[in-house]
């Protein structure tokens, strides 16, 4: 009884650790955001196409501890506003999402909204950083382009391009508070294209950096030679999680550009751009990682722990190898024409087609090369060497219903080579995107056509038997995935 009681206060006494610093003594503060992330990830947003009526009641009630302004309107009238944490003598203006389809950095901000709005954890680390830190956020600059996940705003200017012309005022209330505040630092946080490699690495870029240039020559200052200085403790830090998958954008200026002009302003600016992860559609991990990047770059604001670094440590960083990547390719696999074998390997993307509302997507693929690919990566690769390449039959009975379909035994139909059925009342696109299967209308034709654009299905086949399948872009072991295509089915 005795043994009980004391092993029950042992456990009172650790819960009751008031801030993770104590019991973790050791841990870099990185890894202890890292592992306490999951109690100030936002759970009212857990995919990218929210829009600008989900951030409402979040910074109504971020209202409760921090002054939240409206600072301005887009152009079909949806508020921007700007939300202020800390009363430091630094000031570091972030603002996210200018372009509408990229929503990462708008999710770590209210993920942080979270972690300063809550008193218990983190006390003196958060308060050590708000004395010497005013921080500024402006989520979603661009409210009307995410309404339509789209990267323009309104009237289809991209705002990125208007820091000089000044003609939308989203682009306005960017340059007004940045000129009311005359920040020292600021964040410009955007998406890129999940297809670039981290220089020759062969690993993605999943987060590439830049401290834009502010003239054409690219000369270096003080000002942005701060920011690149804050860029290599930000790649050191992100080292630690997802080594060789950090790049840097080339710094060509751009004259239009905010990032390069707000650099020209005095502000120390950094650009942050989410690119993918494997496994990571929805950009959740990439979030993470956000959230503790930039408090970690806010607790070196606040320290200087920047200036020691040095300015060498940027060029260390890989540059963005725009184009690198597909999301799928098969490696040396033997294509037939008029009789003849040709070597070949092909690349798909997996294109993002979204339903009407913008609020969810489905894949619609295509091929998009075909010959030696070597020197490119895959998202998902498959050595096909010895394999030829089949496409894909129609099943010769148009049938009644999905329910009729799943009756056949499919994947012994896969198996024979059949991979498009002709279904009167074909199930929703969203549920067959990622299947094996291809279900048509009465009027709609196989596609068999291997060629750039197209979206064939395809088999792989060797001595006498099909291992693969390959449909919209993914790729499918056929002994190895059948119970969950099986599993697949069952939601149809
Ligand atoms: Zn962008």
């Amino acid at each position: 009884m005795y043994f009980v009681k004391l092993l029950a206060s042992l456990l009172f006494l650790l819960l009751m650790v008031p801030s993770s610093e104590s019991f973790t003594q050791g841990t870099p503060i990185h890894q202890q955001l890292f592992d306490s992330y999951d109690q100030f990830k936002e759970s009212s947003i857990n995919h990218r196409r929210f829009k600008h009526t989900s951030l409402i009641p979040l910074l109504e009630r971020v209202k409760h501890r921090f002054p939240v302004k409206k600072v301005g309107q887009s152009i079909e009238g949806r508020s921007l506003f700007l939300v202020k944490i800390g009363n430091g003598p630094k000031k570091v203006l972030l603002w996210s999402q200018m372009h509408g389809d990229e929503p990462t950095a708008t999710m770590a901000i209210m993920d942080l909204f979270n972690f300063f709005y809550d008193q218990k954890t983190f006390v003196a680390f958060k308060e050590s950083m708000l004395e010497e830190l005013s921080l500024y956020f402006i989520p979603m600059l661009n409210p009307d382009g995410a309404e339509r996940y789209q990267r323009r705003n309104a009237i289809g200017v991209d705002l990125n391009r208007d820091a000089l012309r000044l003609q939308n005022p989203e682009s306005r209330t960017l340059k007004n508070i940045r000129d009311s505040l005359d920040a020292d630092w600021g964040f410009n946080l955007h998406d890129q294209s999940k297809y670039y490699g981290a220089g020759n690495s062969g690993k993605n870029a999943a987060i590439s950096f830049l401290a834009p240039a502010y003239n054409p020559e690219k000369d270096i200052n003080t000002v942005r030679g701060n920011a690149m200085k804050l860029i290599v403790d930000m790649n050191a830090v992100l080292q630690q999680y997802i080594p060789g998958q950090i790049a840097r954008y080339s710094d060509e200026f751009e004259p239009r550009a905010f990032g390069d002009n707000i650099q020209k302003w005095g502000t120390s600016t950094i650009l942050i751009e989410s690119g993918g992860l494997a496994g990571d559609p929805e950009k959740q991990e990439l979030r993470k990682l956000h959230f503790v990047t930039l408090l970690t770059a806010f607790q070196s604001i606040a320290t200087k722990s920047y200036d020691a670094l040095p300015l060498a440590g940027y060029d260390d960083i890989p540059f963005n190898d725009y184009d690198a990547f597909h999301d799928l390719i098969i490696r040396e696999a033997t294509l037939m024409k008029n009789g003849k074998p040709y070597i070949v390997d092909i690349a798909f993307r997996q294109y993002e087609t979204d339903f009407v509302g913008h609020n969810d997507f489905f894949f619609r693929s295509a091929i998009r090369d075909i010959g030696d690919l070597h020197t490119f990566s895959g998202h998902a690769e498959l050595d096909a060497e010895g394999f030829q390449i089949i496409p894909a039959k129609l099943y010769p009975k148009t049938l009644a219903s999905v329910r009729q379909f799943k009756g056949l035994d499919p994947i012994a139909l896969l198996r024979q080579g059949y991979g498009y059925f002709k279904i009167k009342k074909t199930p929703t696109t969203a549920l067959t995107d990622q299947l094996p299967f291809r279900f048509l209308g009465k009027e709609e034709q196989p596609n068999i056509s291997i060629a750039p654009g197209q979206n064939p299905s395809l088999f792989l086949e060797k001595d006498g038997t099909l291992h693969y399948a390959i449909v919209n872009g993914f790729l499918h072991d056929l002994n190895k995935d059948a119970a969950t295509i099986v599993g697949d089915l069952e939601k149809l």
